[in-house]
């Protein structure tokens, strides 16, 4: 989606009026985080915004983000009842309007903030399973920190969806109601080289989650991969973003004005990096995807967006090789029987956990992918005792909310063990005060 349209109050309520009040609210189980999405269009309808808000932080602590760039329309949207006659309830523009309205008001949910005395948690990475761990748990009196290499939190929320789908003053404001929450984020801080995790059980964490997500992009494997000019597609997102909150040069992000870029993969992130190379001023943006169009995993939504910016999606095109003196010029795709000009080549194949934390620290066992696995009880250990790991570093690439409803059972996971670990370290002791010897009492 373009440009976003916020719902005015009168919009919401409208909107909000023509929801049935289905006995049976499936639109709800068609949201990943079971928000309680009847209960909240309700309020609206009542024009009570506060408590529409106070419904929507009982399951979501990130609801501005998920209105704007939840694929509702494969979830929520999909399930509620009006969608067989393609008039679904916009549930996704209702969250957004509830989310913005509240944060431009400034009633918050009314929520006391307890001084934080369950114990210490560190969460490594701060994208939507870090966030979601870190407000689930400070809400429960636990007292956290969360570590992020990059200079901002957010993870991929700040650094690889563009500005134009999510603007970065609405992830700085779902940051900021944790902090509120008292959550510590301690950013530009590489966990893994230097400090490992088990300098944080040193400095005194009782657990530790890892919620780093994918941060090496994934490779074509084929010849002359390796010539300037060919970028992976998160490091071209992330650097539009760093120039855009002039922490680089924006000279040095790739794509210039005039430009011919060739994006290569089938998936929403070709389509978020095609569209930001065309707002670079690139004279020319083809998608090329190895499946049928049909068969990708493109949202319609967004396709239709892209070719309105003028943005060419060609199907059925596998690469072979790239060819050029001193930088990529040509692009070679079925076995030769295509070739396209090039100035710009943008990889979006995805992308797959690095090891910097698991090399560095004995124990965490990972999957041939290199993915964390972790056990069901308590939900979210690891192989390691007193580690947790959630998100994408977990399950791959998936989506936000999906990121986030995994990251509420760890974090419910965690608790559970931070208070067995406490309550049995508290009987230790009694049971060391109770003894005769440490009562001086000996033979
Ligand atoms: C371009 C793009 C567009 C997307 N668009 C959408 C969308 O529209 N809707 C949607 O639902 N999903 C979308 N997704 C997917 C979604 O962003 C991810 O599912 C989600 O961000 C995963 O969350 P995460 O917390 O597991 O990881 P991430 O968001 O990747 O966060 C991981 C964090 O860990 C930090 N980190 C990594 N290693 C270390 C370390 N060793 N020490 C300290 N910090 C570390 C990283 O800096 C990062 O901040 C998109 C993804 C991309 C790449």
């Amino acid at each position: 989606m373009n440009d976003e349209h916020v719902f005015t109050l009168q919009e919401a309520v409208q909107e909000a009026k023509r929801c049935l009040n289905c006995a049976q609210p499936v639109c709800r189980t068609g949201c990943p985080i079971e928000n309680d999405i009847p209960g909240f269009i309700q309020a609206v309808v009542d024009g009570n915004i506060g408590q529409a808000g106070e419904i929507l932080a009982q399951r979501t602590n990130l609801p501005a983000i998920c209105g704007r760039i939840c694929p509702h329309e494969l979830q929520c949207e999909s399930h509620c009842i009006l969608a067989r006659k393609n008039a679904a309830i916009r549930i996704g523009k209702i969250e957004l309007f509830i989310a913005d309205m509240i944060a431009e008001m400034g009633f918050g949910p009314a929520r006391k903030v307890l001084p934080p005395k369950k114990g210490n948690v560190a969460v490594i990475g701060s994208g939507p399973a870090g966030l979601t761990i870190a407000g689930d748990l400070a809400k429960l009196g636990f007292a956290l920190t969360v570590f992020d290499s990059q200079p901002e939190p957010g993870g991929v929320l700040m650094y690889g969806i563009p500005a134009f789908r999510l603007p970065k003053h609405v992830v700085h404001r779902e940051i900021d109601k944790l902090r509120k929450l008292g959550v510590e984020f301690k950013v530009n801080v590489m966990i893994g080289p230097d400090i490992t995790v088990d300098t944080l059980f040193a400095k005194g964490f009782d657990a530790i989650c890892i919620a780093t997500g994918n941060a090496l992009p994934q490779t074509l494997n084929v010849p002359g991969e390796e010539l300037p000019g060919i970028v992976p597609a998160i490091y071209f997102l992330q650097m539009v973003i760093l120039a855009e909150t002039s922490r680089i040069d924006p000279g040095v992000v790739p794509v210039r004005f005039g430009d011919r870029v060739v994006v290569v993969g089938g998936g929403n992130v070709a389509v978020d990096v095609a569209r930001a190379a065309k707002r670079r001023g690139a004279a020319s943006v083809c998608v090329v995807a190895r499946n049928p169009i049909e068969q990708c995993s493109f949202l319609p939504s967004e396709i239709a967006a892209a070719k309105t910016e003028g943005v060419v999606f060609r199907d059925g095109l596998a690469v072979d090789s790239f060819c050029g003196a001193d930088r990529v010029e040509k692009v070679s795709l079925n076995q030769g029987s295509v070739q396209l000009t090039v100035d710009i080549v943008l990889i979006a194949i995805g992308q797959r956990p690095a090891a910097r934390i698991v090399s560095t620290t004995t124990g965490i066992n990972v999957d041939s992918a290199g993915r964390v696995i972790i056990r069901e009880l308590p939900f979210g250990i690891t192989s390691r005792s007193g580690v947790f790991a959630t998100g994408e570093v977990v399950h791959g690439p998936a989506t936000v909310v999906l990121a986030m409803r995994e990251a509420k059972k760890v974090a419910a996971g965690i608790a559970s063990y931070v208070e067995a670990k406490t309550l049995m370290t508290l009987c230790e002791s009694q049971e060391g005060e109770g003894s005769l010897e440490s009562r001086g009492i000996h033979d």
